[in-house]
């Protein structure tokens, strides 16, 4: 009987959420979630400090968590690399990156098992369903692709698999309906599920839990209440935030952040893209020159100032803080790649 471990382990997850709920009302809750599948770039780092900034400006805590899930990308020794690299240029945690804490374990690969629960949660409520297609069944089948990924046609929504021998992926059954948030940077955000998202996967065939599934399930039950990322995942929001209403838990805020592409030309966007922090202490560099030259990037500081992270939180209270992103995201970016940004992992 497969009953009893299940209704434990549901506990659990109803337990850990009940308790997340009761976090979020103690205050901002903040965090930096890497991929631990090499060196940390300039740009890397600057949305590290951008998210630790939210949290500090604001009192709030800090949790470094490492997104590991995609196990044959992982690199041995990226992970204790980028602790290195954050405690180098100043940005502390309060929980995870090595630390514990509440909510452990903060490492992705360590938390299969409420990956699981909460796709049988979702299971229960009817919103998943089993997809035999390749990927090159779904791209046949779409009726147009949209930006790189093509759109699920829907092909197993009402099929039966009886036999097993076909691989199957889970896929989470989208709404037909306008999803649409307010970013606390990037503004007001809308996107059609039906004709721009379709149906996405929760788990793949390889058993590989999906980015989307993950990312949802460990920032909600940390209790994190801002979330600040690069907008390469602004398009991914909506489907999140469907997740967070399908499970029953309160979505964060999103902080999407400007992210320096080396496509853009510029002789410092390629730097940003290109020097690994490890590559910058080796020329010389030292960390105040670093934060002054991440901060003055985004336009923060004036280029040519030095000032240690600690020193950067004197600068500017929350608000104003917000408002030199939001000022700095509409000069430097063009509207949300909402129509052009790839699908991620498991995508
Ligand atoms: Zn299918």
């Amino acid at each position: 009987m497969k009953s009893e471990p299940l209704a434990e382990s549901t506990d659990r997850f109803e337990t850990l959420a009940a308790r997340a709920i009761r976090l979020r009302t103690e205050g901002v809750r903040g965090r930096y979630a890497p991929s631990p599948t090499g060196a940390q770039h300039l740009g890397n780092i600057r949305t590290a400090l951008l998210a630790w900034m939210q949290a500090r400006l604001q009192g709030g805590v800090f949790i470094l968590r490492m997104e590991d899930l995609d196990l044959p990308r992982v690199k041995p020794g990226s992970a204790a690399g980028i602790l290195d690299d954050l405690e180098w240029i100043g940005i502390d945690w309060d929980a995870g990156g090595g630390i514990g804490g509440e909510s452990s374990p903060y490492v992705q690969s360590e938390r299969g098992e409420l990956y699981a629960t909460a796709l049988r949660v979702l299971e229960r409520k009817g919103l998943v369903f089993e997809c035999t297609c390749s990927r090159k069944d779904v791209r046949l089948a779409a009726s147009a692709p949209h930006g790189n990924s093509p759109v699920y046609p829907g092909t197993c929504r009402e099929a039966r698999h009886a036999s097993r021998d076909r691989p199957r992926s889970s896929r989470f059954r989208i709404p037909d309906r306008t999803m649409s948030f307010v970013d606390r940077v990037a503004g007001r955000i809308s996107q059609d599920m039906r004709t721009e998202v379709g149906d996405f996967v929760l788990k793949r065939k390889d058993g590989l839990f999906a980015y989307q599934l993950a990312v949802v399930v460990d920032d909600a039950l940390m209790g994190i209440s801002d979330v600040v990322r690069g907008i390469d995942l602004i398009d991914s929001t909506p489907r999140q935030i469907l997740l967070y209403e399908a499970l029953d838990l309160p979505a964060p805020d999103f902080w999407h952040v400007p992210l320096m592409h080396s496509d853009e030309g510029t002789r410092m966007s390629k730097r940003f893209e290109s020097t690994t922090i490890e590559a910058y202490r080796a020329g010389g560099g030292g960390a105040r020159q670093l934060v002054g030259e991440l901060a003055a990037s985004i336009g923060l500081v004036e280029a040519g100032t030095r000032l240690s992270s600690r020193d950067l939180l004197a600068v500017y209270d929350i608000d104003e803080f917000r408002r030199r992103l939001m000022e700095f995201t509409k000069l430097s970016m063009p509207p949300p790649p909402l129509h052009h940004s790839p699908g991620r992992r498991g995508d």
